[in-house]
């Protein structure tokens, strides 16, 4: 296939000098970046799999690149598991090495692995090896990423070098992406979105990162007033900002000025949209994918941004929704729920590992089961209603989405973070339960109170039967809520 990133590989006057990557005050241009993938890829070729201790540095992205390059595949491990998930992802996944920044300490489950580290100063690698033609198949594997594990231990999505360039791809047609935009990256690197969209993306088109290291809204509002185009941003990213709206005017400022503002990896609540939106006049759009799909809708740059949906899918995805007997939903009326499947070029290929848990993704004709449920609307927006296995209650005859009562909780100004789960019920088949963590936990605001507020902007039956109080959700690493320790939680209640 042709060059992932054909403005490193651009000769004499092909923008060598362009900015590609910036972490703090260390910086690569395009032409310095090639000289050092272009060095450490000589070092791995042919090394199978290498593990990426991916840390939120300049290091884990030139790993990353130099991985591509050599046509070896890399699997991210976050830093932050503990040594029990990492050993697990390292037997799994057999990696010959790791590679890692220089000075970092690995932990033990890491131990029985040669260590490359990586050189990312440009001046120490010298200049760029002339590079022979990439012709490393498409469908060799570019990465093997787990999953979030939100929903049960990770697996190891083995995702190909076309999934990478399909999804890239599309995303320059949804989002109008050019070599002159400049993302604000504030996200992880262990994963599709912080590694796959928030550097490759950038480097596939051309145009430049700005990584904060660690996420701040002082870092945001200082890149999107220094010529900063856009930010990629998980939901509890987005809601830190809703709330720090009122006190840093240079935020708003910032926000106010940027291209595009894109939310994923969860549901976006709608009342961190609209006062977003209120105070900056910028609507966030928010996008649809997983680790085994890269990314599958996506409100367009073009389109009308609309709060609590994901758009449309994407060029070259196909999208279906079905019915629990596998028939396809036909409707459009923005009510019917069905499981989303998908086909394209952006899919994984397998789970490592794991034959029966690939033979059991797929229905018939290589339609991938997301597991997330959704309607459309008349003009085709898709509209998610939450995970078939945790975030569909069904109660009194009716199969409702926890993802609109958790909306209109949040829209209660007693209520800082809500998520809502079904519970085993006598009369009801499942009952309807609000986990809460008041705005004020000395004064939270009663279960009647909750349930009446719900009942008024939903429909009675949606009400919560039952509200428990806590100082924090659980979530994971990114942030996403963890529905499955809420219900072993009510368990042991
Ligand atoms: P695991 O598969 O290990 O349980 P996970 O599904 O959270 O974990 P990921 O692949 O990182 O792992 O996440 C994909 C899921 O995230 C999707 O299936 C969907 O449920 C959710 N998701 C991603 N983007 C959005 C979005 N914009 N709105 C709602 N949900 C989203
Ligand atoms: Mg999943």
């Amino acid at each position: 296939m042709s060059s992932l990133f054909p403005a490193m590989t651009a000769g004499p006057g092909g923008g060598a000098d362009r900015p590609a990557l910036r972490f703090g005050d260390r910086a690569l241009t395009y032409g310095e970046l090639a000289a050092v993938t272009g060095s450490l890829a000589e070092r791995i070729r042919g090394a199978g799999r290498v593990a990426l201790w991916a840390t939120p540095t300049l290091e884990t992205a030139v790993g990353a690149v130099a991985a591509l390059e050599a046509g070896v595949a890399a699997v991210p491990l976050n830093p932050k598991s503990g040594e029990k998930e990492l050993a697990h992802i390292v037997a799994d996944s057999a990696p010959s090495l790791v590679l890692a920044a220089p000075g970092e300490e690995l932990p033990p489950a890491l131990g029985a692995l040669t260590r490359i580290d990586v050189e990312a100063d440009a001046r120490a690698a010298g200049a760029a090896t002339p590079r022979s033609a990439d012709d490393t198949d498409d469908a060799a594997p570019a990465f093997v990423v787990y999953t979030s594990g939100t929903t049960g231990p990770p697996k190891g999505a083995v995702l190909p070098r076309r999934a990478v360039a399909a999804t890239l791809d599309a995303l320059e047609d949804a989002w109008q992406w050019t070599g002159d935009d400049v993302l604000v990256h504030g996200l992880p690197l262990f994963h599709v979105h912080g590694l796959i969209l928030g550097i490759l993306g950038p480097l596939r088109r051309g145009g430049s990162v700005r990584h904060l290291g660690r996420f701040s809204t002082e870092g945001v509002a200082r890149e999107l007033n220094s010529g900063a185009t856009m930010l990629f941003g998980v939901p509890t990213m987005y809601h830190r900002i809703a709330e720090a709206l009122p006190e840093e005017p240079e935020l708003a400022k910032g926000l106010a000025k940027a291209r595009l503002l894109v939310s994923g990896s969860a549901a976006l609540p709608v009342h961190d949209h609209e006062r977003i939106a209120a105070a900056t006049g910028s609507r966030v759009i928010e996008r649809y994918g997983m680790t085994e799909t890269l990314m599958n809708t996506s409100v367009r740059a073009d389109g009308e941004p609309r709060a609590g949906t994901v758009g449309v899918p994407l060029p070259g995805v196909e999208l279906r929704l079905v019915d629990e007997a596998g028939a396809a939903v036909e409707a459009y009326d923005g009510e019917t729920v069905g499981e989303i499947q998908v086909r394209g070029p952006n899919l994984f290929t397998e789970y490592l590992n794991r034959p029966d848990a690939t033979a059991a993704a797929f229905a018939e004709g290589g339609w991938f089961r997301t597991g997330d449920m959704a309607v459309r609307e008349p003009d085709g927006y898709v509209r998610i209603v939450g995970r078939k296995a945790t975030d569909l209650i069904k109660s009194g005859g009716y199969k409702i989405g926890a993802g609109e009562i958790e909306n209109a909780l949040l829209e209660h100004p007693g209520v800082r973070e809500a998520a809502v789960t079904g519970e085993p019920d006598d009369d009801l088949g499942e009952r309807i339960v609000a986990w809460i963590v008041p705005a004020t936990p000395e004064a939270p605001p009663s279960a009647d109170e909750l349930a009446d507020h719900v009942a008024r902007r939903l429909a009675p039956h949606k009400r919560p039967r039952a509200v428990r109080y806590l100082g924090a959700l659980p979530r994971n690493d990114m942030g996403k809520i963890v529905k499955r320790a809420l219900h072993e939680q009510a368990l042991h209640d």
